[in-house]
């Protein structure tokens, strides 16, 4: 039963994964015939010494506690065995791999075009604590990110840091399609078709590889570069704004996604206006791993189970790929205080364990 309620949602998401873009101008014949096959995903390295780099920084791997994870169907019948354990979370039939805080959205790993995510808001809320600037208004976003931009522009401001600009928050699928075709067609003359397609993916994401779609990212900019033709450039990253951005926005739960040194990686150049919200303690291990989000995620994928001691709060994190529509996840904490599930955007799900820093 459980195995016929997880494939079919599984399947419509998986094919309508595929980059599409429909023909309307002459820019899009090429852009049809371009397959998303023809783009090589890097290999990331993290042989290199990395499990020592986690334990530097108090992140710990203990091979034992790996499974915490259990396939629920297997035990179906045995309800006595799952009561005697402390159920903290399901991964049901609802839980999609495409939602969560963590999850990848990039040029290899894209979202369905019929994807909108959940709880969407207005930025510009006249009951904001705080008003958030936007460059136009109705701009929305997840619920939980704008609690997370209030928090960071507050501190920011009482950095004396203030006159951030937001500028760009959730976009939909067409949209995207809208400003990709535009940025291929300008790039179309002076570089040709192929190069054009090539150039204009590492400046504005392909349809469905937006991090914009998933309503967890958020452009910034400052009202001198909002002056300038393009007030998205990368010297927003050496503006008083850019720089206590990156060196604070982990503390609110984001991360600068697109870094000079992770271009090959991403797939995207270096972009300090755009804000990726993952959540905490998450954007605090990245930032301080140097890791960008595609890393993190093979960390994960590659460990199964990391512990991290916050300042206050320690936190078990879980990677599990188990194909079942449910997975009891039963490992027993004396004072655990609450748990997260998110989906990784493709096939698998990480959990978020959170306790009181005493607790083991
Ligand atoms: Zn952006």
């Amino acid at each position: 039963m459980g195995l016929v309620f997880f494939l079919v949602p599984f399947t419509i998401a998986w094919s309508a994964g595929t980059t599409k873009v429909d023909a309307v101008d002459d820019t899009s014949s090429y852009i049809e015939s371009v397959e998303k096959s023809a783009w090589q995903q890097p290999s990331i390295d993290t042989s290199n010494g990395s499990i020592d780099e986690i334990n530097q920084q108090e992140v710990e791997i203990p091979a034992h506690k790996i499974l915490g994870i259990l396939d629920a169907s297997a035990h179906a019948e045995q309800s006595s065995y799952i009561q005697d354990h402390q159920k903290i979370g399901y991964i049901n039939k609802d839980t999609s791999s495409n939602s969560g805080d963590l999850i990848l959205v990039n040029k290899w790993t894209s979202l369905p075009e019929n994807f909108t995510p959940n709880g969407l808001v207005r930025v510009d809320d006249k009951s904001n604590e705080i008003k958030l600037e936007c460059t136009y208004s109705g701009l929305t976003i997840k619920k939980e990110v704008r609690s997370a931009v209030i928090n960071m522009f507050k501190a920011a401001r009482d950095s004396n840091v203030s006159s951030i600009i937001i500028s760009s928050t959730y976009r939909s699928y067409d949209f995207q399609n809208t400003l990709f075709k535009k940025k291929v067609k300008s790039l179309i003359k002076e570089f040709g078709k192929q190069a054009a397609y090539e150039q204009a993916s590492e400046i504005v994401a392909p349809p469905g590889t937006s991090e914009h779609q998933t309503g967890l990212a958020i452009d910034i900019t400052t009202p001198e570069l909002l002056k300038t033709a393009d007030p998205l450039v990368t010297a927003f990253g050496n503006t008083i704004q850019g720089k206590w951005i990156y060196e604070n926005s982990w503390k609110y739960g984001f991360i600068i996604r697109y870094q000079p040194d992770k271009k090959d990686i991403t797939g995207i150049v270096y972009e300090p206006w755009h804000l990726r919200y993952v959540g905490t303690p998450h954007a605090e291990i990245m930032y301080k791993n140097n890791w960008c989000l595609e890393e993190y995620h093979r960390q994960l994928k590659n460990s199964k189970h990391m512990t991290f001691n916050g300042e206050d709060k320690s936190y078990d994190i879980f990677y599990t790929s188990l194909p079942f529509s449910q997975q009891v996840f039963d490992e027993v904490y004396e004072d655990q205080i609450g748990y997260r599930i998110s989906g990784d955007g493709k096939d698998g799900y990480i959990i978020t364990v959170e306790k009181n820093k005493d607790s083991k």
